[in-house]
């Protein structure tokens, strides 16, 4: 049985360019997302992802369809999703006189849990800056403390929109790395991105949407058969992303 089910969604919104009216920012969408999985959810923007992402969280209400998670119905009890569930927002403020020591307490105390901040931030490489504030912090870095901040409750499942979007070559494979230890350690994982391969590293299956639906929905490799297959030959040499990380390395900077 999958861990997200999602039947039939709708939500509407005010068409800006029609007064009165409404357009389907999401329009029947179903979704099978199975527990271990990294499921991306791709497309341009406007495309319907964010909207849809905030409906499987319980971060906002739609209109038609249901969605149920590891059992529970989201509609009914937004509450005991927020247990289960972690959420890394594509950009996030925080108390700025506090810690990131004294900002993962203040997460945890909100889940009514207690934690090792060390043994959080270790987990995302921020281990040497538990008494730095987040102004502190490099783009990398911050993105790597606001997933350290939906992981205080270790979630059954974790929510990453565009984790990526910014950072330098680096930082990006560290956050993938990241991704995949989680999951690796059990923990399913959906995300959204603009970044193809990272979509193709990272997913075990990806929904394509459009205009508020989902046009195709399949394993990466089944997606480039099936879409992409008239290309005749694969490249057989890296990309300039490989040069800038061969002459660089690997190893973060900041
Ligand atoms: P994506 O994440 O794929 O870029 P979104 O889910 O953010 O797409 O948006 C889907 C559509 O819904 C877009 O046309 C967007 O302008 C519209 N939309 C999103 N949020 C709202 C809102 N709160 N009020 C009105 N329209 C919205």
């Amino acid at each position: 049985m999958p861990i997200i089910s999602a039947k039939n969604l709708i939500k509407k919104y005010p068409n800006p360019e029609k007064s009165g009216e409404t357009f389907f920012a999401v329009k029947d969408v179903n979704l099978n997302i199975e527990e271990g999985e990294i499921f991306g959810l791709l497309g341009p923007n406007g495309a319907g992802k964010t909207t849809t992402l905030e409906m499987l969280e319980g971060l906002n209400n739609f209109d038609e369809g249901s969605i149920e998670i590891d059992g529970i119905d989201v509609k009914v009890n937004p509450y005991e999703l927020k247990k289960i569930i972690g959420v890394q927002l594509q950009s996030n403020e925080y108390f700025d006189r506090l810690n990131l020591s004294d900002l993962l307490n203040l997460f945890a105390a909100l889940y009514s849990t207690s934690i090792k901040p060390e043994e959080i931030l270790s987990n995302v490489q921020l281990e040497n800056k538990i008494s730095a504030l987040p102004d502190e912090l490099s783009g990398g870095q911050r993105q790597r403390f606001s997933i350290a901040c939906a992981l205080v409750h270790n979630p059954k499942i974790l929510f990453l929109d565009e984790p990526t979007t910014g950072l330098d070559p680096q930082a990006k494979r560290n956050l993938w790395q990241l991704a995949k230890t989680l999951n690796e350690n059990g923990m399913t994982i959906v995300i959204t991105t603009h970044n193809m391969e990272e979509a193709e590293f990272l997913c075990d299956r990806i929904a394509i949407m459009d205009q508020g639906s989902i046009i195709a929905q399949d394993t990466p490799q089944q997606l480039i058969a099936d879409h992409a297959a008239e290309i005749p030959e694969r490249r057989l040499q890296g990309n300039l992303e490989d040069v800038f990380l061969n002459l660089t390395g690997l190893g973060l900077r900041e």
